[in-house]
This record gives structure tokens, sequence and C-alpha cells, in this order.
């Protein structure tokens, strides 16, 4: 029996592996539930699983009924959550920087974090690989394209990869002409053609910035460098992702594409957990087909990878100014092409630098936020 928390337990990563867990009572026992700010279905979930600690970040009154929980209110529950109940494991699946704190806090005290939260590495990578190489903790990808990458990966011993290939769905707005693509609005971007996800993702997934985010998240979870990671898009999101080896060997990770496969991948690691989803049937679909990208109509893409090169101050205001312009875009603000010209201004008023602390992510972050919404003003 493994002691688990799920944190960002409201979202759509969150609810999923409940899901999961709900069907291994035996094996896993949840002891921290955490939420951005979805009192009534955090309150649900504990209900459900009486864990030992729970935490929101707006504070709500909490049940009569639920006061034998451990509660934390505020910016930094998680991280107080996780030091008050001390679980095995931990699933990371708050979105954006918000969950750089929780993810450092896991790396410190569980054995195993689940990652989810792909801007942690993105912004905090450095500072979250040498916490877990002090703890000896191990982090275990739930990103679809990372997790098949690292399922491809088992077994290929003293085998350096030579590449890996991540592969894209596309997003919402893959076959539109350029003009279309920078006018669209949030009812058009939010259509996923392939998975159901969050409103951020979603949008990341229809500019590119999510594959961007993900070839740094790469760089960071198997150590290449930005030049031996390679996208490839392919519309129906059967195979996650692949790894080529130095004999020209390509392996590869199918599956229908279902959270629920990752999450529980991550969970079970080493073993594999069914959860009743559907298979897949290559007869029925089929052809699998695959194009390069366009950088031309998808510039965020080429924004991440310039950030990767460029370095840790560069990536934190990459995704500083990415979060703040799909806020914008989502409430209305921004066209959709905003998104990238937001990123692309902030980029170019930031200074090379590494940074050593939390504190310095933070501070960087902040500046980068600043100078997106001045940018989105002019
Ligand atoms: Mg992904």
């Amino acid at each position: 029996m493994r002691t688990i928390a799920i944190l960002g337990a409201t979202g759509s990563i969150g609810g999923q592996a409940l899901d999961i867990l709900e069907k291994y009572p035996s094996d896993f026992r949840v002891a921290v539930l955490t939420a951005y700010g979805s009192a009534e279905k955090l309150f649900d979930a504990v209900r459900r699983f009486r864990p030992d600690a729970a935490g929101l970040v707006l504070e709500q009154p909490v049940p009569p009924d639920l006061a034998d929980v451990a509660w934390f209110f505020g910016e930094d529950c998680s991280r107080r959550a996780l030091l008050a109940a001390r679980p095995d494991d931990a699933l990371c699946a708050v979105t954006g920087i918000a969950g750089l704190d929780a993810v450092l806090t896991a790396a410190r005290v569980c054995r195993r974090v689940l990652l989810a939260n792909k801007e942690a590495l993105v912004t905090g990578g450095r500072l979250v690989l040498e916490i877990l190489k002090k703890s000896g903790s191990l982090l275990l990808p739930v990103d679809s394209e990372h997790s098949a990458i690292f399922q491809c990966l088992q077994g290929a011993g003293e085998n350096r990869p030579r590449r890996l290939i991540l592969t894209a769905s596309g997003g919402a707005l893959r076959d539109l002409p350029k003009e279309e693509i920078e006018r669209a609005g949030p009812d058009q971007v939010l259509l996923h053609p392939t998975w159901r996800m969050g409103e951020k993702i979603t949008v990341d997934c229809a500019s590119m910035m999510n594959k961007g985010l993900e070839v740094i998240e790469a760089h960071y979870l198997f150590g290449m460098p930005s030049d031996k990671l390679d996208v490839l898009v392919h519309p129906q999101s059967l195979v996650h992702s692949m790894v080529e080896f130095e004999d020209g060997a390509v392996l590869a990770q199918l599956g229908v594409p279902d959270m629920r496969a990752a999450i529980g991948y991550a969970m079970g690691y080493p073993g594999r957990l069914p959860f009743g989803g559907e298979r897949v049937d290559l007869a029925r679909i089929g052809t699998l087909s695959f194009s390069a990208p366009d950088l031309t109509r998808f510039p965020c893409l080429g924004l991440a990878r310039e950030a990767l090169v460029a370095g840790e101050a560069h990536m934190v205001a990459l995704n500083g100014a990415n979060e703040a312009a799909v806020e914008a875009f989502l409430e209305g603000r921004i066209p959709f092409g905003g998104i990238h010209r937001t990123v692309r201004a902030v980029l170019d008023r930031t200074v090379q630098g590494r940074l050593d602390t939390p504190e310095a992510v933070y501070e960087a972050d902040r500046i980068a936020r600043q100078r997106a919404w001045s940018a989105m003003k002019a």
C-alpha cells in the first residue's frame, strides 16, 4: 500500500487520477488532496477519499463533516499539506508556475514525483533536478509524450538515444491559414481535436507553445540538447512519441488519446494499471500520418526552442509571458496572434542569466508578466 498526494485534485488530470485510484483501493491510500478554488468539488473528493491533509489556495469554510482532516489554505497549501502528511508519492497536476513550489517540495519529501506540471521544469528545471539528486527521489513523467519516451527507454540499457521525437496533434487550428489563426478567438481555440484537457493547456496546444514547453521538459527529463529533440505533427494522436537509437532503430509507444494511460503508468510504475479505457484498433484507423511543424503559422514552438538555447532567464520569461498572454486571450483582450507577439516582445527584453533560487525564478517571472501586460497594452 502506497500513500499518494493529488495536488490539483479538481482539475482534469487530478479528476482522472482519482478515478483510477478508486479502482485500486488496496494499492493506494490518498493522503493529500489540494485544489485552487473549486471548494465544493474538493470537499466531495475529500468525502470520497478521506485524506490526512487537504488544501485550498482560496480559503473557504470547511463543512463540519470534514473537520477531522488537517486543512491548509493559501498559495503554499500544497507545500504545507505535503510536509504534514509526508506521502510516498505526489502527483503534481497544478497548472503553470504556480505548481513549482509543490514540485520542489514533493522532490524533497516524497519518494516518487509524478509530474503533470511541465511549467515547473520549464521555469525551475535545474532546481528540481538538484533536489532530486540529493533526495534520491524518482521523477516520473505524466505528460503523455514524455511518458511514451520514458516507456520506450525501459530496457534501453546502456544505449543512449540519438534523438527523441515528440508528436503533436497540431491543436484546434492545425489546418487554418495564417491570417485565420492570427484572428482566432477562444471558442475556436478551445475545441481540441483529440485530447480533452484544461483551458490553459488547450490554448497552448493550439499555439504549439505546449509542444515548445514539452521540448524544454524533455530536455530536463532526459538530458537531451535542443538539436536532438524533434517534433512531428501527427493528427491521430496515437503515436505518443518516439525514441531513435544510434543504429537507426526507432521505438514508438502507441495508445488511444486518454490521459489515464500516462497517469496510471506513473502511478503503477514499474507495473501497469488497467483502467478500462478503449484499445487501439489500427485496422479501423488504417493510416497514421506525420508532417513537420509549420513555424511560420505556429511561431511559439520556435520561440520556446530559442528560449531553451538562450538559458534559464529566457525560459522563465517565455513561460511567464505566455501565461499572461493566454489569460488575456481567454478574457477576450487580445487575438490569438497576440500570444506569440507578446512572448516575442518579452524575450527581446530579457537578459541572459542563471536563476539559482526559487526566489530568483519568481522575481524573473514577475518581471516577465509585467512586461507582457505592458506589451499587450501598447
Ligand atoms: Mg503532452
